[in-house]
């Protein structure tokens, strides 16, 4: 993998490299930096500049800001003022300590660790007990007066410099471990003796002089300098750009390296480590949460190796400690004005804090948060607003086992790391979690199933349904990862035996296989979550006042409608009819429509169609009572409807030779289309064929579609805007206020608008005139073709409203298909050639330019032409934010994004009329 990235345009220019403060030293009570420079000093360098700054107990050190790691990326390696900044700040640090970095007979040691603006939790990488060698660990030894201690620290270093600077694969190390662990017939880590690591380091050291053909490195600046430059590459790792391209943080930030002298958690009994939240992570709760370990170093907790022990047991070993440790992290909490996720270290009774930020939580524990700060005073309701990541509020929506209509019988219980249900596939590693998971039509729910998740578990954990681990606790990686992620996971479900080689998992004796079947539910008893949560209700009502956009949702059946209502849609933004046509009971009609050679069959089977559509719209009209319905009129290629080519070619072959059976199942198959008994199918077959092969088109997305159908089968259009106009005018007569809106989809040119456009307003006179009452309705068209969005002051003529089908534009504009675009799109994305996935995203620079154009070159004809969104982007909140920002009515989109849409497009205006800086590009 290349790890050089030459991007000219990046580099600062006008800016003389001496006069560029790289390195921000900690330490003695103050620091170079502050809390506000994340963008410079990563998140745990601010974090740790904020808390010197505060007189908290921080092992002192210095950070090398980010630029240096641009720098690196761009020309392979940092400068030399780099290099002279850094030694001047070691050379600082050695001297206020009294120590030198791995000499002398108190040696110092440093941690190299990795952090970057936005916290990636474990995508990079961080080297402890740095300084060490064959020398400095005899000194520590002596000087700690434990010579176990030495060497564990001593085994850790050549493990994770191995690892990390070396490139050597973690299970070389590993295999070295165990097999030592087996020969001296203990579990644990901490049952291994002072001997016993002494010969795991003379094996470690084998096995570097294997894996990396070179011995480890005994010079301590040498190993400082390695590390620090691995920790820049590990900026571009594979799972570090995969994070940043879930999470839209943008490639070219880059990390700060942090360098810290080491305190030691595995010093014995009296020294541990552990990590915390101020509040609950997972439901919001307002208490002191987190675990540790005694006689542990660094990643031991949420690596999951042991199982940690809750934080109130700190408070009966360490009764002191842990009153300090809650003090000062309430401090944090009151100065950052958030929940604080923070990491600390107890050598021999002493406290010293290594890391704060504000914590990654579940969309509940979100808003419950934001709350709770509000009343205690801490933040205003406009900044609790943007507290909440609009889709965090899919957490409220999030499915449930339902334990009273299933019998569900529980295998085991762990901890509800992350809320919601799922149900999948077992699999056990994060590769396979993909390959089984499937994309697009083949999706496959899979439960990812570990003994506990690492950071190369990113890929897998990203696409499975749930996760289901065996070890860790509430701030294991499965945890903190999936939270993120609003996903389910059980964590640390200590009844269950993983066994990831052999593929099994084992469950009080019983055993479950890779493709088995299981469900998970990260249940939180305090508070079930639902889309009426009285505190949601609460945040959005404190939000909805700033709101501009209106939401509206994608909708097409009652159902869908009525549910959309419950989340506060303001309307239908598109009711596509040709889902009512694929109904079990209609598609025979809609079939024979199709068949229909020519008009006069054709209305007769359109004919059977209507009374079917008009009860559909009756029952979307009456629960969208008070808000408008915007219906496309049939859009999609009539041979959609009938069987594929290729099938009706392999039965017409088969036919003569098949058996009863066999044609009993054809005439199951083909019985729509006229074959009524055996004796029908060879007659049916082939006219079927005839057909299909009439509308076989090679490209059918640019085919036989929108409004092209209407034009050419004008009675299509017809029946549907009576079936739409009766409807209206029956529910009106109940009292309903009914607005609908038709809608023309797939338009190029005025002509095309105006033919349909005539169809339907003519069809509107005729049933108001036969019903004598009359409603409001509008017809306008759906923009997705550039074609459309460049005439759009001559479309705006004919139409009343645009709404943007951004799914059709994004594929016409880019001419990607959309249904294709997976083969390509995983290479676009890790080249950094797009950014983000633009069938997910919006992309602003080219269809939003459409969009903004089209939209401006509209209103010129008509002032008051209304225009929404109806693509999947509607329920997108950067999408939503570019909406709002271009002046547009409304957005739409599915009705669960309803909620998240409401929150984004509160915040996009929020922003504009506080003047909160940012936004929602990274
Ligand atoms: P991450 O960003 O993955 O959490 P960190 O840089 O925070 O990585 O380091 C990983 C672990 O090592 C943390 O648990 C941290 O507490 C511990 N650690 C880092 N630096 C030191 C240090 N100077 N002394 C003791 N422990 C440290
Ligand atoms: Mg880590
Ligand atoms: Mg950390």
């Amino acid at each position: 993998m290349a790890t050089t990235l030459v991007e000219p345009g990046v580099q600062e220019v006008g800016k003389s490299k001496t006069s560029t403060k790289y390195v921000y030293s900690f330490g003695g009570g103050k620091a170079d930096g502050n809390g506000k420079m994340k963008d410079v000093l990563g998140g745990k360098g601010a974090g740790l500049a904020e808390m010197t700054n505060a007189g908290l107990p921080v092992p002192p050190g210095f950070t090398i800001q980010t630029e240096a790691c641009r720098e690196y990326m761009r020309q392979g390696g940092v400068s030399e003022e780099v290099d002279r900044q850094m030694d001047a700040a070691l050379a600082r640090l050695e001297s206020l300590q009294g120590q030198k970095l791995g000499k002398g007979d108190n040696p110092l040691l440093v941690s190299v660790r990795s952090g970057a603006k936005f916290s990636m939790p474990g995508m990079m990488d961080t080297i402890l007990n740095l300084g060490l060698n064959d020398e400095s660990v005899e000194a520590l030894g002596k000087k700690s007066n434990n010579p176990r201690f030495a060497y564990d620290s001593y085994r850790r270093l050549i493990q994770m410099f191995g690892n990390v600077v070396l490139d050597i694969e973690k299970h070389a190390f590993d295999e070295v471990f165990d097999g030592k662990k087996k020969q001296r017939k203990v579990k644990l880590d901490t049952e291994l003796d002072a001997k016993a690591l002494k010969e795991v380091i003379a094996e470690y050291k084998k096995v570097v002089k294997r894996e990396a053909k070179r011995d480890f490195p005994q010079d301590p600046h040498e190993q400082l300098v390695m590390a620090r430059d691995a920790v820049f590459r590990s900026w571009q790792n594979e799972r570090a750009k995969h994070y940043r391209r879930i999470n839209n943080i943008d490639d070219m930030l880059g990390t700060a390296v942090n360098v810290q002298a080491m305190v030691f958690g595995n010093l014995g009994e009296t020294s541990g480590t552990g990590v915390g939240f101020t509040r609950n992570p997972a439901i919001g709760t307002k208490e002191f949460y987190g675990e540790f370990l005694m006689n542990a170093q660094g990643e031991d907790v949420v690596a999951g190796i042991r199982t940690p022990v809750h934080i109130s047991e700190l408070e009966k070993v360490m009764p002191d400690v842990y009153r300090q440790l809650h003090e000062i992290t309430t401090r944090l909490e009151q100065h950052y004005r958030d929940m604080q996720d923070f990491e600390f270290t107890i050598q021999e009774g002493k406290l010293y804090m290594l890391q704060t930020r504000n914590g990654k939580r579940t969309g509940i524990a979100a808003v419950r948060v934001a709350i709770q700060m509000v009343e205690e005073g801490l933040i205003t309701k406009e900044e609790a607003i943007f507290r909440v990541e609009p889709n965090q509020l899919y957490d409220f929506l999030v499915p449930r086992l339902d334990e009273k209509k299933t019998k569900v019988e529980v295998l085991a219980t762990g901890l509800p790391a992350s809320p919601g249900a799922a149900v999948g596939q077992i699999v056990f590693t994060a590769d396979e979690a993909v390959e089984k998971a499937g994309h697009g039509a083949k999706k496959n729910p899979v439960i990812l199933v570990r003994a506990e998740t690492t950071p190369e578990d990113i890929h897998g954990m990203e696409v499975a349904a749930g996760i289901l681990t065996s070890r860790g606790g509430m701030t294991s990686h499965a945890a903190v990862v999936t939270r993120g992620m609003g996903k389910c996971c059980v964590a640390g479900a200590g009844d269950i035996h993983v066994d990831e080689k052999a593929r099994v998992m084992t469950v009080k004796g019983e055993k479950f296989r890779e493709g088995d079947w299981i469900s998970l539910d990260g249940k939180l008893d305090a508070i079930p979550p639902k889309a009426d949560d009285p505190e949601l209700l609460k945040l959005m009502g404190w939000a909805e006042p700033f709101r501009k956009l209106r939401v509206r949702a994608n909708a097409d059946i009652p159902r869908d409608a009525i549910q959309a209502r419950a989340f506060g849609a303001e309307g239908i933004g598109l009711c596509r009819t040709e889902h009512m046509f694929f109904a079990e009971d209609r598609i025979p009609h809609m079939q024979a429509m199709i068949l229909a050679n020519n008009e006069k069959d054709r209305r007769q089977a359109l004919k059977k169609l209507l009374p079917m559509q008009r009860s559909d719209f009756i029952g979307v009209f009456k629960a969208m009572d008070g808000f408008a319905v915007t219906i496309r009129l049939l859009d999609p290629p009539l041979h959609e409807f009938l069987p594929r080519r290729e099938d009706l070619m392999v039965d017409i072959a088969v036919l003569p030779n098949a058996a009863a059976k066999e044609k009993k199942a054809m005439v199951e198959k083909y019985g729509r289309f006229g074959a009524k008994g055996a004796g029908d199918l060879k007659k049916v077959l082939p006219t079927l064929l005839r057909r299909v092969e009439e509308l076989h088109e090679f490209n059918p997305m640019l085919g036989h579609r929108g409004c092209r159908l209407g034009i050419t089968y004008p009675e299509i259009s017809e029946m549907q805007a009576r079936a739409i106009f009766e409807a209206a005018v029956a529910v009106a007569k109940d009292g309903v206020k009914v607005h609908p809106e038709v809608m023309i989809p797939l338009t190029a040119t005025l002509k095309e608008m105006a033919n349909q456009a005539a169809i339907v307003h003519r069809v509107a006179n005729e049933v108001f005139k036969e019903k004598q009452r009359k409603v409001d309705y509008m017809v306008g068209t759906m923009i997705e073709l550039p074609r459309a969005a460049l005439v759009a002051d001559e479309i705006a003529k004919e139409a009343q409203f645009f709404s943007f089908g951004t799914n059709d534009l994004t594929q016409t504009t880019f001419g990607f298909s959309r249904d294709d675009i997976n083969k390509i799109l995983p290479t676009y994305l890790a080249e950094g050639i797009l950014k983000q996935d633009p069938f997910a995203v919006l992309d602003r620079e080219g269809v939003g330019q459409l969009v903004k154009m089209a939209t401006e070159r509209g209103r010129k004809t008509r002032p008051e032409l209304k225009v929404g969104i109806c693509g999947e982007h509607g329920g997108e909140p950067s999408s939503v934010e570019f909406c709002h920002q271009v002046g547009l009515n409304y957005v739409s989109c599915s009705p669960f994004r309803v909620l998240t849409a409401r929150l984004a497009a509160a915040q996009a205006a929020a922003i504009d009329k506080l003047g909160v800086e940012g936004g929602r590009t990274k």
